[in-house]
């Protein structure tokens, strides 16, 4: 099967081109000049011919974070693999990083094990795994090395949610001993939960129950604190870092001051942080609690540093954290204590259309928008340059974007298994026409064409910005 995208504007991480893609099988056989002799041959003997004039042609989005089929507060997010990864595909996304998860008291590849089970016959887009790790032993550390063996070469921790995730420093530390020697990343969620229990604690002994206190109890500065902690773990152990969801300003001066000295800290931000705020999780008739995830929201203010913190390559990476709870029974458990509230923020098939509203907005350039949303994803996860770029050789993972189209976000229309969305009404710029992943069409022209089945699991190099 060959296939010729002609007349696009393909768009990478070093800038704008006129060119035609070739596209054969699963990857990507050449580019061309537009109406020479070379590329009217290739489209007069490709099986199908894709008009992209006026389009941009993009390599497919990379959404380093999410959580499908999560447990948490006894409850699961509502994605299953099948229905996240279609939604992804809707949205541009054509390769997901699901983070598995690991109970404490067992073992880390029973966890692996279990994420494969999940995952495996239901995308219809490519995936890879993060490892949770939420007990540190000496089997555990172990595994690590096991777990990069198997493709799966970063490993999340949580200096927040003490009995559950939480990890001691000391903990962090043993595990960044080993990130260090088997050459994984570690990844963080930085926010000190011991402070901020305490601060949870406080406001429902006070009765003030409502959504926005779960913004309140968790302010800006205890992310910051964090941040600057595990950079300072990091060091100690020369072990790279790379912050998740990144929400404050405060935050992003650490990871900004590290990056400054030379350290191996990256971060990545969020959608949600770059559009929502403590406003909406201010909103009445408990509606707020759509908007709880953690980090929480933070002022407007916040908002203006993160969109520079991109431009500046301090922040490098945006993922959505996409971690689904329905309004409806899920969100609802929280209804007279919002610490009840299932943390999580609907969002994998809108990243790539938010930031291209970004694009429009002046923020990013159209370059640094497939930088941060494919292209360093890509380096950051070991995936380079078989993602993340449209070269000779690489997957087939394209998406042809209208940049003229008009769309009004609305969970009516979403295609994510989920009973709210996070910007309804949200008018955006912009569109998602066509999108292949490894040469087969998934998305057409608006129509769904893919497969569960599809996907298939991405055996992970280590990071490739560390030498
Ligand atoms: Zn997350």
């Amino acid at each position: 099967m060959k296939i010729a995208i002609t007349q696009g504007t393909v768009v990478t991480a070093s800038g704008t081109l006129s060119a035609d893609v070739l596209i054969h099988g699963d990857k990507v056989l050449a580019l061309g000049q537009p109406g020479s002799e070379l590329t009217t041959s290739w489209a007069a003997g490709a099986d199908r011919v894709i008009d992209a004039s006026g389009k941009y042609v993009l390599p497919g989005g990379i959404d380093g974070h999410t959580h499908m089929e999560m447990p948490f507060g006894g409850t699961f997010s509502v994605d299953t693999f099948e229905t996240g990864s279609r939604a992804a595909a809707w949205g541009g996304t054509t390769t997901i990083v699901d983070f598995a998860v690991q109970p404490k008291g067992t073992s880390l590849l029973a966890a692996l094990d279990k994420w494969h089970e999940k995952a495996d016959g239901n995308c219809s887009i490519d995936y890879g795994f993060h490892m949770i790790v939420s007990d540190v032993n000496d089997t555990t550390l172990k595994e690590m090395a096991a777990c990069v063996d198997g493709g799966v070469t970063s490993f999340k921790m949580f200096m927040a949610y003490p009995g559950v995730f939480y990890a001691t420093d000391g903990e962090i530390l043993l595990a960044m001993q080993q990130a260090e020697r088997i050459g994984a990343l570690t990844m963080m969620h930085a926010e000190n939960g011991i402070a901020i229990d305490e601060l949870v604690a406080q406001a429902i002994a006070a009765g003030k129950t409502a959504p926005l206190q779960h913004g309140l109890t968790r302010p800006p500065e205890l992310e910051a604190e964090a941040t600057g902690r595990a950079i300072t773990l990091a060091a100690v152990t020369g072990a790279p870092l790379y912050i998740v969801h990144l929400s404050a300003a405060q935050a992003l001066d650490q990871v900004t001051e590290a990056r400054d000295t030379g350290q191996n800290v990256f971060a990545e931000t969020c959608p949600q942080y770059l559009y929502l705020s403590l406003e909406d999780l201010a909103r009445p008739d408990f509606e707020g609690a759509k908007y709880v995830c953690s980090p929480p929201l933070r002022m407007r203010e916040h908002q203006d540093s993160l969109w520079r913190g991109l431009r500046g390559n301090d922040l490098s990476v945006v993922s959505t954290d996409h971690c689904p709870f329905c309004f409806k029974d899920q969100k609802e458990l929280g209804r007279s204590d919002f610490s009840k509230i299932p943390n999580g923020i609907p969002g994998v098939e809108h990243r790539m259309d938010l930031l291209h509203q970004g694009v429009v907005a002046g923020e990013l350039s159209l370059a640094r928008w497939v930088e941060v949303a494919s292209t360093t994803p890509a380096r950051m996860f070991g995936l380079y340059p078989r993602k993340g770029v449209i070269a000779p050789g690489s997957d087939a993972d394209i998406v042809i974007y209208d940049p003229q189209a008009r769309q009004v976000l609305s969970a009516a229309t979403h295609h994510m298994n989920v009973d709210y969305s996070a910007y309804e009404g949200m008018e955006i710029t912009g569109r998602v026409d066509t999108v292949l992943s490894r040469g087969h069409v998934v998305i057409d022209a608006g129509e769904y064409q893919g497969r569960a089945g599809h996907g298939q699991f991405l055996h992970r190099e280590t990071c490739q910005y560390l030498s």
